[in-house]
């Protein structure tokens, strides 16, 4: 049994809670993860209105069960919820602590209905106790009147609900105004299919996150690897298909975004296509490859490489002239080479990983939820408890595991990967703890509800960071060392670029302050810098420095 479907057999409070008030004999097929609707009316403004489905809707209740078994789909949630933490995450001030939860993916469960991603609307839903809830969310749409439901093959299934929930994800990244829009939305489409570019990287997008968190690298039912080969690359007649007619052709823009995750000298590829994604709210995938380079300009040389494989060595650039990453800058050092690829990679070791690394995500949050019972509306503090000594024995043994697997191995290229993804935990750790000793200081000692809470975090935050250390202590000391060099190397780039880019403003240098909360403190100011650099431009940009700059000399 997969540490999945225990957890979801534990969990489900809110609907566990529900269920007892309302003394149904069904269970609600929801949880702060994944809930399904069934169309019921439209609310008071004219919007759809849901119930939750429960066990008694005997379809729902089958693929409820099996979706939850399916890593694939665990996997993409995890995603899905990430976004949103982030966007909560910068949108809380300086100074406040942020307790809102990731939303759930909304799946309505319809018939008739057509397959699909509803980015554009608001709904409602009505609870078990009739409270109406309105929601302005991206909302999953499955049709079971599908023909794909009757496919012999099960991934296929798997990938279609990854793929509409990838969807979801581009829409938490750009916000539901900044969406491309085009009239082949609606319109019927495939892989190959030349189409334009917003539809090209609408759907490109949502075929990559199907094919990458699958495993399936494919397009619905085309060939096997067709996105590996670079199938969609090719017009029917066996001649390579134009660059422009490439930028059209969603399959082909998927094709590209998993070559940049899967590329052996960059890392963490997914999470950078995402923040290129974000910081840019590009209307065409060439925009995105754009802004990619401009910010990580160390993966330059093997993006030439995917592209100019890719496009059967038309180009091996973006379209549109030079990139801009900082004029007058040095190039940044090269990082993380695999030293050793002989392309038998271990990946049981990095799906352990894995597995230990949600785990403790899982038991982080059991841990700050105990401090937030008041979430729960006084219900149930036993049973987080409970959870949280049975996830914390999951830890424990899934790190016993771990330790183990990282001794016996010698497969550089993960041990790599796993060391950066550690000493990237720390420092968020690091961070998280300095900014609640703030917090806690600031607190006045009468406060005693928020102190003893933020006291709860701050043992937490040392526990998360001793388990880390335990797991990085283990990994292979050179390939830790490499890595630990690379990341310096890299911090240095990037201070100079923020250097460069505040001395252009005539700020004074004052390295030496302690807090970035001080008002005139140049890291803060930097930091400034670096938010309007990158989500506005010019005159825009201007303006709110001019601002900055006035409030200072107030
Ligand atoms: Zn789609």
């Amino acid at each position: 049994m997969s540490q999945f479907s225990v957890y979801v057999r534990l969990l489900v409070i809110l609907s566990l809670f529900n269920f007892l008030v309302a003394g149904i004999a069904a269970q609600t097929l929801a949880n702060d993860k994944m809930v399904f609707l069934i169309k019921s009316g439209t609310d008071s403004s004219g919007n759809p209105m849901y119930r939750m489905a429960t066990s008694q809707d005997q379809r729902a209740n089958q693929i409820y069960d099996r979706f939850w078994r399916d890593e694939g789909v665990q996997k993409v949630i995890e995603s899905h919820q990430q976004v949103d933490s982030n966007n909560n995450a910068l949108n809380t001030p300086p100074g406040y602590h942020n307790i809102q939860k990731p939303s759930p993916v909304f799946v309505e469960i319809g018939n008739q209905t057509g397959t699909y991603n509803d980015w554009k609307g608001t709904f409602s839903v009505q609870d078990a106790n009739g409270r109406v809830h309105t929601y302005d969310e991206p909302r999953v749409v499955l049709d079971l009147n599908d023909s794909m439901w009757q496919s012999r093959d099960q991934t296929l299934v798997e990938q279609t609900l990854v793929h509409e929930i990838g969807h979801g994800i581009m829409r938490k990244l750009y916000g539901k105004s900044d969406m491309p829009d085009t009239p082949w939305l609606g319109r019927p489409h495939y892989g190959d299919l030349v189409t334009d570019e917003q539809l090209a990287l609408i759907e490109g997008w949502a075929e990559f996150v199907g094919a990458e968190f699958t495993g399936r690298h494919t397009i619905a039912e085309d060939p096997a690897d067709s996105l590996t080969m670079n199938a969609y690359a090719y017009q029917d007649n066996g001649q390579p298909k134009t660059t422009e007619q490439l930028f059209k052709t969603e399959g082909w823009v998927a094709t590209v975004m998993l070559h940049i995750s899967k590329h052996p000298s960059i890392n963490n590829g997914y999470q950078k296509l995402m923040e290129s994604m974000r910081l840019s709210r590009a209307h065409d995938f060439n925009a995105v490859l754009r802004k990619y380079l401009s910010k990580y300009p160390e993966d330059g040389a093997a993006m030439q490489q995917i592209l100019g494989k890719a496009s059967i060595n038309q180009f091996n650039k973006p379209m549109g002239g030079e990139i801009e990453v900082n004029p007058g800058d040095p190039s940044p050092p090269p990082v993380d080479v695999a030293t050793v690829q002989n392309g038998s990679n271990d990946q049981n070791l990095l799906n352990l990983f894995n597995d230990y690394q949600s785990s403790l995500n899982t038991y982080a949050q059991l841990r700050l939820d105990m401090a937030h019972v008041d979430w729960y509306r006084g219900a149930w503090p036993q049973e987080i408890q409970r959870r949280m000594s049975f996830q914390q024995s999951l830890v424990k043994s899934l790190e016993s595991r771990l330790i183990f697997a990282l001794r016996q191995t010698s497969e550089i290229h993960n041990q790599q990967l796993i060391a950066q993804t550690l000493l990237d935990n720390m420092e968020k750790i690091r961070f998280e703890h300095n900014r609640t000793i703030q917090s806690y200081q600031k607190t006045n000692w009468w406060n005693r509800s928020v102190r003893s809470r933020l006291k709860i975090e701050l043992e937490l935050y040392k526990e998360l960071y001793s388990m880390n250390k335990t797991v990085t202590d283990n990994v292979h000391t050179d390939t830790l060392y490499e890595v630990w060099n690379q990341r310096n190397a890299r911090m240095q780039y990037r201070i100079r670029q923020a250097e460069t880019a505040s001395s252009q403003y005539g700020v004074p240098a004052k390295p030496n302050c302690n807090s970035a909360l001080d008002a005139d403190c140049r890291d803060a100011y930097n930091k400034l810098i670096g938010a309007i650099r990158v989500n506005s431009t010019g005159n825009e940009a201007k303006s709110a420095l001019e601002n900055y700059k006035a409030l200072g000399q107030r």
